[in-house]
């Protein structure tokens, strides 16, 4: 037997369970190896630091306050800012808080516009009823505005016959 087949052996040797024929085999390598030898040394080594390691038995009822511990941190409510922090922080690193952005201002132009429409009509309702009556019919003040323009130039129509009935 040579080394690579020795070295999976070397556990269940220390241990005594193998075969008698596989014991003695290993334990002839082992003689004539130095590095199998030194192999098996450190597997003993590290079986020895794990056997003084304390083994650390709970406290009794220690089981039943783990579980009432954990029950009783799940009944206590969060904390509304506690709460609020863990919203932001995962938004922050999230995109969704670039499309929030975006909604949060196409939704302020909006209101801005819906403002200024409200306020618009706000300011024709204060209007005294005839001014506000004129204001909304701004069409026939432009036609008043023609009128008055004819009126001006049937003048100088008059104004240029006197002229003529001067010389
Ligand atoms: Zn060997």
């Amino acid at each position: 037997m040579d080394c690579r087949e020795i070295k999976p052996l070397l556990s269940e040797y220390q241990e005594g369970s193998l075969s008698e024929a596989l014991q003695a085999s290993v334990k002839a390598h082992l003689d004539g190896c130095p590095l199998c030898r030194e192999e098996l040394q450190l597997f003993e080594n590290a079986w020895d630091m794990l056997r003084e390691v304390p083994e650390i038995e709970p406290q009794p009822g220690y089981v039943g306050r783990f579980w009432a511990r954990v029950a009783e941190r799940e009944s206590r409510p969060q904390p509304l800012t506690e709460g609020l922090q863990a919203l932001w922080g995962s938004l922050w690193n999230v995109p969704a808080l670039a499309a929030i952005c975006v909604v949060l201002v196409i939704g302020l132009f909006s209101i801005r516009n819906v403002y200024w429409l409200t306020r618009a009509d706000e300011r024709l309702a204060r209007l005294p009823l005839e001014e506000a009556e004129i204001v909304e019919n701004i069409e026939l003040a432009q036609h008043i505005e023609v009128i008055e323009n004819i009126d001006l130039l049937e003048d100088f129509e008059i104004i240029e016959n006197l002229d003529s009935l001067k010389s």
